[in-house]
């Protein structure tokens, strides 16, 4: 805080902040649906270009990476948002400034966090700002949904800095007091049950892949879920059949199931799987005889694991600081981030508000208001500094 290069760096955030929102604009207008992320990263990677930042490439994954080298490349500092959103590519991504609010779908998450990096780099580089460690930027890809934190888990798995990252910060969303410090898992299945299906009338008897489904939604639905540690579960999509009068082939559905701790996500997890098979052979035991029996695949289409960066760690206590300096009350808390996947891996890692305020995410209605803005920038880069040290 006494530092002078820290000093002109925050007056940047403040004189800049109507230049800060022209780039989340500009940003946020290129579409960036699942799977689709690459002409987001291409641009950002010329962002991460134009401000001298070195070792810039998008790479196998798609994340788009640029280094700030200290005087040492460790400590090494991932500081990242995603790139994605949950929209489908269909999506008008154009953004509307309605008084002081931008609207668009992916504004807020993760387009705050994405001009938050930008709007770090910038300050970083023109203020003059040396530094110890090193700090690579991350636009990172497949955050949302069935992405399944590939972009990340490519990065500190497999790619060139896998192994050599000390610590892990994104920015996901706004606001200026919370600090995700703890990874929220979950488990994601599809479940499909398949049969030879028939006519309504004259084949009555034949098991129904749509009946077992309801079975086995029925079943799912009676699962006492605690309340602490919190565990939840979701239905979130069902399709199949022909048509009214026939027995269908096909039944399917999407389920979501979270839990706080990794113990009760287990316990929902082998409840689940059970009542999938129980459900199906309900419904089989209904059947006449001779007729086939109906088929179960559960297939696991999205796993995030729980666990938590320590509350005394130093780069919780410095986030913690950090948000008490600038005049705000840090709330801990737990949240499904990129930083799941550092956690998982023992690297410390968290999930702070890029600034500003929003509504109605993960919906076209999605607004936000870079209002205060600056004090989320100022914590981050103080979190950052502070990480990898100030020469
Ligand atoms: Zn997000």
């Amino acid at each position: 805080m006494s530092s002078a290069e820290v000093a002109r760096a925050f007056r940047f955030f403040e004189t800049d902040a109507e230049a800060i929102t022209d780039e989340h604009i500009r940003i946020c207008s290129i579409p960036a649906s699942p799977f689709g992320e690459h002409e987001r990263a291409q641009y950002l990677s010329e962002k991460f270009s134009s401000l001298g930042l070195s070792e810039v490439e998008v790479d196998d994954e798609g994340n788009c990476l640029g280094l700030i080298k200290g005087a040492s490349l460790s400590p090494l500092m991932v500081v990242s948002a995603h790139l994605d959103t949950v929209f489908s590519s269909d999506t008008d991504f154009t953004v509307v400034r309605r008084e002081n609010r931008l609207l668009a779908p992916g504004i807020s998450d993760d387009g705050c966090g994405l001009a938050a990096l930008v709007a770090l780099a910038q300050a970083i580089q023109n203020e003059g700002i040396r530094t110890e460690g090193s700090i690579l930027f991350v636009g990172t890809v497949g955050e949302e949904g069935e992405g399944n934190l590939r972009g990340v888990r490519y990065l500190l798995t497999q790619g060139r800095w896998a192994g050599k990252v000390d610590a892990f910060l994104s920015f996901d969303g706004p606001g200026v007091d919370r600090i995700t410090n703890r990874a929220l898992g979950s488990r994601r299945y599809r479940v499909e049950i398949t049969g030879l299906g028939g006519h309504s009338w004259g084949d009555f008897g034949m098991p129904n892949p749509v009946h077992a489904l309801g079975r086995a939604v029925s079943r799912l639905a009676a699962y006492p879920a605690p309340k602490e540690p919190r565990t939840t579960f979701n239905v979130g999509r069902i399709e199949g059949g022909t048509s009214i009068n026939s027995i269908p082939r096909k039944a399917t559905m999407e389920v979501d199931l979270r839990s706080a701790a990794e113990t009760e996500l287990q316990r929902i997890d082998a409840f689940f799987r059970r009542a999938m098979k129980d459900a199906v052979e309900d419904e089989n035991a209904t059947r006449r005889a001779g007729d086939p029996e109906l088929k179960l695949r559960v297939d696991l289409i999205g796993e995030r694991p729980t666990g938590e960066t320590a509350a005394d760690s130093p780069l919780v206590e410095l986030a913690i600081e950090s948000t008490k300096v600038l005049g705000f009350e840090p709330r801990l808390d737990q949240s499904s981030t990129d930083s799941n996947l550092p956690i998982s891996l023992g690297i410390p890692a968290i999930t702070l508000g890029a600034g500003g305020a929003s509504g109605f995410s993960h919906t076209l209605d999605e607004w936000y208001e870079p209002r205060n803005r600056d004090k989320g920038l100022k914590r981050g880069l103080l979190v950052v500094l502070g990480m990898v040290g100030i020469l």
